[in-house]
């Protein structure tokens, strides 16, 4: 062989080795409709085992699917051959999360099978709309930090980067949130209930995770200490294979997620005792492991099954990608040059004492030189400022399940505080800062301090974030270090949140500037000229009507709510906490309420206030404000006062599908984080671009947006981060500000007396007084400024060619937030690998 190929065997047939394509070159697969209907019938027999006769709408699903993956599946072959024969650097990138949502959809698109796929069914005469909404979503995270990891990988393959992405896979992810009586109830979500056709299990690529235990030191043959770890107990990792079809099949990657088995299935012994039960028991406890998603969304999980969950993935993964480095390069010193690994959050922090005892205890490695490896091959995407999502695991923790990997911490928070100790500026609050031990708070180790210490480069998620970064969590370590910070603003897969979600804007675009923005999203921009052209402006809106009609449909097949197309549609949709400020929405909505009641003459725009999002199970009021929104929603829609002039719903269980549907019917994105506190935001980027107009606070990347469509199209209102800090420290009076502001003082009071909620008129009380006593995220602090703000919005709305044209200039000047765009930074400046 003339190279090594470990993950090639399983995979069947190998395509030609030298596919010119597969270096770079957009490729379409040349079938016609009528080898798609066989192929699919084919499947269908022969892979499901059915009659088409008998078959059913799941049947021709997985039928399908198969048809189309196997597409997939040669280009795959393809793509990995050319990373074994090129030996080009890979990226490796390392996530607890991937909120894929669907992948018939997503796969097809592509791989331009779309049509094809689409008229094969219709002459069998299957529903190819009806059979596509049977697919469950892969719910693998909780909201934008997963669904990042989901756009990279799709643009790494975009961008024919040879990328490897990695993390659990869970046999339940998020839950499936229903409203009862207004309340979330969370039931389990078990998207592998059907089987899953797009993942390929790999036996044979499993590795052993070693948990507790003791460490052995002994002497080495040339007078140095080794160390061994006996872990007290293993569990193994197995591999799951999906493939991530880049656009235009440019390349397909691999997305590896592990799953635990025990390393002995049964207790035998025990099992012929009579012990049926402690027979398995074993069994089950491993394989807990990746059972289940956490689902809380911004604070730290805090349990040991969390811990394993993350040593686990990490552990497996980097054993697996130094394996393929020494198969194929044989010298495991040459790992920087031919390997990057990006840690997408703290969640695989471990992976710098991992890899520390991968090259010191396994390959023998001196410690300086492990050191200089570890540190050129990590880099660390920080998402989060919020103190109580940033993690921090307890030393006796630490030292009862990984002891080896904290001798390491240890011995790398020494040599850390002793090259600060040289420093002429160093003070002991400097050197408490930069612990990689918090002496605080039970003595904790912070994964922050020990992935920002073992990496290359540390980014932020927006230039707002990373600056504030520089300023608050990493000001320290970032004196020390000035030069390993960077920013990556995130960025959104055109080819989900426009081309899939919006086909018919998709339509528009190609028809009036060609196919440029397909490839080069930024090319959208040639859409601004038209903002002027009337005809265009009116086939823009007709999209936005038309995609509006779809989502009144929906509503009402879901809740039963009747909301007018013609409305303006203001919409909220994202993980429902604090900082987020559904509240602010709600409080708003209430006074606009109030006074549609007081003035019933005034001309006003109609408006539906729509909802959705999760909230972590055990976040309490958050949950409240979710019941809150319902019990608004059911006084306002029943109140026949409003005349249908206001319509407020909160649709359920918002997942990657549901957003598909929701963001191209907007006509408003709501986005009035506290100032200071959302890191990012990709939500934000994915309403802009389907020509929703924005209100929204300076924060995140809505910054960004402002820039880059331009201050006149964008709605901002609101403290900034500065004046949020600045109110914080002198110290806000929240009731000072209700009693000056008599609306907010009118919702506030129909609040306490439960005028939302009769049948408890309580209920909403601690709401009200956390709000007049204390108000931590500023919602009465900005009120006003939304409210006036709110206001303008109407008053733009009236003039219907006005609006349009801002939100066509949305869509024109998104192109700079494509994940592409993203991607193509990560590789130039932190990864060094080149893009197509
Ligand atoms: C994009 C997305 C998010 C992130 O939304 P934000 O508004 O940035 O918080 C969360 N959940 C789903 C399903 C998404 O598609």
């Amino acid at each position: 062989m003339p190279y090594l190929m470990p993950n090639v065997a399983s995979t069947g047939e190998p395509a030609s080795l030298d596919d010119p394509a597969i270096d770079g070159v957009a490729f379409a697969p040349k079938v016609d409709t009528l080898q798609m209907r066989k192929a699919i019938l084919a499947k269908l027999t022969y892979a499901v085992g059915k009659d088409p006769a008998a078959a059913k709408l799941h049947d021709w699903l997985r039928a399908t699917s198969l048809a189309v993956r196997d597409h997939v599946v040669d280009r795959w072959i393809a793509s990995v051959r050319e990373a074994y024969r090129t030996g080009r650097k890979r990226v490796y990138y390392l996530s607890l999360e991937f909120m894929i949502g669907r992948q018939l959809r997503d796969v097809s698109c592509n791989l331009q099978l779309d049509a094809v796929v689409r008229e094969a069914l219709a002459e069998i005469g299957v529903d190819y709309e009806a059979m596509a909404e049977l697919e469950p979503d892969a719910a693998l995270g909780n909201g934008g930090l997963g669904r990042l990891a989901a756009c990279y990988m799709e643009s790494m393959a975009t961008l024919a980067i040879a990328a490897h992405g990695y993390g659990i896979r869970y046999d339940h992810g998020l839950f499936r949130q229903k409203i009862a009586d207004g309340w979330q109830v969370e039931l389990p979500e078990d998207w592998l209930a059907f089987g899953n056709p797009w993942e390929f299990e790999r036996r044979e690529v499993a590795y052993e995770i070693g948990f507790g235990g003791t460490v052995e030191a002994s002497e080495g043959w040339d007078g140095a200490v080794r160390h061994t770890w006996k872990p007290g107990d293993r569990v193994l990792a197995i591999a799951y294979d999906t493939p991530i079809v880049g656009w235009r099949g440019a390349r397909v990657n691999t997305l590896r997620l592990w799953r635990a088995r025990a390393a002995d299935p049964i207790h035998l012994e025990a099992f012929n005792r009579g012990d049926h039960v402690g027979a398995v028991a074993d069994r089950t406890r491993a394989e807990s492991i990746s059972r289940v998603l956490y689902p809380s969304d911004s604070t730290q999980a805090g349990q040991e099954l969390r811990l394993r969950q993350e040593f686990f993935f990490t552990s497996a993964s980097l054993q697996d990608l130094v394996r393929r480095h020494v198969q194929q390069f044989g010298d495991i010193r040459s790992l920087p040059d031919k390997a990057t690994i990006q840690l997408n959050d703290t969640h695989p922090a471990i992976a710098v004492a991992e890899l520390m005892r991968i090259l010191l205890d396994v390959h023998a490695l001196g410690w300086d030189e492990a050191w200089a490896i570890t540190r050129t091959t990590i880099n660390y995407t920080n998402h989060t400022l919020l103190p109580e999502a940033l993690e921090m695991w307890p030393v006796s923790l630490m030292e009862r399940l990984l002891p080896r990997h904290m001798q390491i911490i240890y011995a790398i928070n020494a040599k850390l505080i002793a090259d600060a100790r040289k420093r002429p500026d160093c003070t002991d609050g400097m050197l408490s800062a930069i612990s990689l031990i918090d002496e605080w708070h039970g003595r904790g180790v912070r994964m922050g301090n020990l992935a920002f210490v073992g990496s290359h480069k540390i980014n932020g998620v927006s230039a707002l974030h990373s600056e504030l970064m520089k300023k608050t969590v990493f000001k320290d370590l970032g004196a020390l270090y000035p030069e390993r910070i960077t920013n990556k603003t995130n960025g959104i897969t055109p080819r989900r949140w426009l081309m899939q979600s919006n086909p018919g804007l998709a339509r528009l675009v190609r028809d009036t500037i060609g196919e440029g923005p397909l490839d080069d999203l930024e090319k959208l921009s040639q859409l601004a000229p038209y903002a002027e052209d009337a005809a265009f402006r009116e086939r823009f809106m007709q999209v936005k009507r038309a995609n509006k009609e779809r989502l009144a449909a929906l509503i009402l097949e879901q809740i039963g709510v009747r909301v007018d197309p013609a409305a303006l549609f203001d919409v909220h949709v994202k993980r429902i906490h604090e900082y987020k400020r559904q509240l602010l929405n709600v409080l708003e909505t209430i006074a606009l309420y109030d006074a549609i009641r007081a003035r019933p003459n005034e001309d006003w725009v109609p408006r539906v206030k729509l909802f959705a999002g999760k909230a972590a199970s055990s976040y309490t009021t958050a949950k409240y404000i979710i019941k809150l929104i319902n019990d608004v929603a059911k006084v306002v829609n029943s109140d026949p006062a409003t005349r249908g002039l206001l319509k407020v719903a909160f649709l359920p269980n918002y997942n990657v599908s549901l957003a598909q549907v929701i963001i191209p019917a907007a006509d408003l994105s709501e986005q009035i984080s506290t100032a200071g506190m959302e890191a990012s935001g990709t939500g934000n980027m994915k309403f802009a671009l389907n020509g929703a107009l924005t209100i929204g606070t300076l924060d995140g990347a809505n910054i960004e947006l402002r820039d880059h469509i331009g201050g006149e199209n964008i709605f901002i209102f609101g403290l900034t981060a500065e004046e949020v800090e600045v109110v914080r420290r002198k110290g806000y009076n929240p009731s000072e500000t209700i009693a000056d502001n008599p609306a907010l003082a009118a919702v506030m009071e129909s609040l306490y007396a439960g005028v939302y909620s009769p049948d408890d008129p309580s209920r909403h009380r601690g709401t009200v007084d956390a709000l007049r006593n204390h108000d931590y995220f500023l919602v009465t602090a900005d009120f006003q400024a939304y409210a006036e703000t709110q206001r303008k919005i109407a008053a733009l709305w009236r003039n219907s060619s006005d609006w349009a044209r801002k939100a066509v200039i949305n869509t024109a000047r998104s192109g700079w937030f494509s994940s592409d765009r993203a991607i193509r930074d990560y590789a130039e400046e932190i990864w060094g690998v080149p893009t197509r």
